[in-house]
């Protein structure tokens, strides 16, 4: 399904729209969810907090939005954390010069390039205004992150984090000391984040402020194996080369390693996450993990995948998977002046841990998930979500709105509820009506009471996914959806 369908879905049932709509020039790239879709990231967040943070054994944590601007001074931020940023001469409209030199050449020109090479790109595709066809000036670099000012009498300077991975490196030194676990070590963290994008676009794909799932593990850089590498070794990963090739036929994790594709810790998390992706109701012919390698790799990373969704819009990426060496935690060290290694248990000697990070944008997978799941058949349109991922488990429905039915169904409602079903109920419309409205959001089933109900104590049950309709006596009801949801 495009992308203009599942907007206006969003909008009309308000499950995604503009933060601050009612004024009339609020900023762009601020979204709230409402009661439907803050239910569905929920849940989502719930399956990564289960499938994700408690199996591999991580530790969570929920820090600060706000941070010191020395963090930022460590982590790199402050110096590089900047978009290329083109202006034209003559209207003054600005553009981010990749994005801009990609849409017209169809070269890649990543981000991080120096603005010297961004300009020569431009004068060879001859790269114009895309307002007014006018001459672009030359590239600079933009800092993304939003500044605040903290304190009345002495304002100190602090950002808001451009990623939530800063407080678990930040707290990695006291966390060690207190929880009593040696390496590796997996911390969670799940949170908002803040950039100040230039062109925010395609909603919640990149918005300004948007939630990130982050993991991080620390090792030791001696020690590369992982201890449950087995429980996932015959799981098949999808992967794309670096050079952009054919993509592999799917491999085991175990082949993958044999093969010298990947490390181990690669093969293991990505192979975790793959997984955690299909649960949440994207098929895996969708999702790939693509190496990256020269230019488009961090720096300070030695092995880089991302994982990537297929939508309308292409391939989104929404896991960015890297082992960033020991590059955070020496930098944290050193500007801190604080000491953030830890002593190995064998050699007894001092060492700075390694980091394997799963950084995962929470409201990209929610846009991925819903598109995917989004279903027509004629005029009807419903989303396929899991039973875990929709909004409510179930919506019951009094057929009519009299003789005693909405009583009937409220009572039905309040069992559900106290047995553990996020339940919904709705009176207003005809019954056709509220399953259509029931499909849009994906609530699996649908519970009517009907007249029969008053003398036989029982109700239809409607599958979302067939349509089909079973009659259930009440007592049996719970055990049921039960059933069905398994
Ligand atoms: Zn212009």
């Amino acid at each position: 399904m495009n992308f203009e369908t599942m907007m206006n879905l969003f909008s009309r049932r308000g499950i995604l729209f503009p933060s601050s709509e009612i004024y009339d020039n609020h900023p762009s790239g601020f979204w709230d969810y409402g009661p439907y879709g803050a239910a569905i990231k929920r849940k989502l967040t719930e399956l990564w907090r289960s499938d994700v943070v408690k199996r591999t054994g991580m530790l969570e944590i929920d820090g600060s939005i706000c941070m010191d601007a020395d963090v930022f001074r460590a982590s790199g931020h402050l110096e590089s954390f900047a978009d290329p940023l083109v202006e034209c001469v003559k209207c003054g409209s600005i553009f981010r010069a990749d994005k801009l030199i990609e849409e017209v050449s169809k070269e890649k020109a990543p981000e991080g390039m120096a603005p010297e090479k961004f300009d020569s790109l431009i004068s060879k595709y001859g790269v114009k205004c895309q307002s007014c066809k006018s001459p672009l000036g030359k590239t600079r670099k933009f800092n993304m992150m939003f500044r605040v000012s903290v304190g009345a009498s002495k304002p100190q300077d602090a950002y808001l984090r451009p990623e939530t991975c800063q407080s678990i490196f930040a707290d990695f030194p006291r966390l060690m000391k207190v929880m009593k676990k040696s390496l590796p070590v997996g911390i969670a963290q799940v949170g908002k984040s803040f950039r100040n994008e230039i062109s925010p676009r395609n909603a919640v794909i990149r918005a300004r402020e948007f939630t990130q799932a982050e993991a991080e593990i620390f090792f030791d850089p001696g020690k590369p194996g992982v201890e449950k590498f087995k429980d996932m070794e015959n799981y098949r990963l999808n992967l794309k080369s670096a050079k952009d090739r054919a993509d592999y036929a799917p491999v085991t994790a175990k082949e993958a390693v044999n093969k010298k594709m990947m490390s181990e810790f690669a093969a293991y998390y990505l192979s975790v996450m793959q997984q955690f992706l299909v649960k949440c109701g994207l098929p895996a012919e969708k999702i790939r993990n693509r190496q990256l390698d020269g230019e488009e790799r961090a720096f300070y990373a030695k092995e880089s995948w991302d994982t990537e969704v297929k939508t309308s819009l292409g391939w989104v990426e929404i896991v960015a998977n890297n082992n960033r060496t020991d590059y955070d935690m020496s930098a944290h060290g050193k500007i801190s002046g604080k000491d953030v290694s830890v002593v190995s248990a064998e050699t007894n000697e001092k060492f700075v841990p390694h980091i394997w990070e799963i950084s995962m944008g929470m409201d990209r997978l929610f846009y991925c998930v819903m598109e995917s799941s989004y279903k027509k058949e004629g005029e009807r349109a419903y989303l396929s979500l899991p039973s875990y991922i929709a909004p409510y488990h179930v919506a019951v429905f009094p057929l009519v709105n009299k003789d005693g039915l909405p009583g009937k169904g409220a009572e039905v409602a309040a069992v559900l509820s106290s047995a553990g079903f996020d339940t919904d109920s709705e009176t207003k419309d005809s019954i056709g009506k509220r399953y259509a409205r029931a499909d849009e959001i994906g609530i699996p089933f649908c519970i009517t009471v009907d007249n029969e109900t008053m003398s036989d104590n029982a109700v239809t049950i409607r599958h979302r996914d067939t349509k089909n309709q079973e009659r259930v006596k009440i007592n049996e009801l719970a055990c049921k959806l039960r059933e069905l949801m398994d």
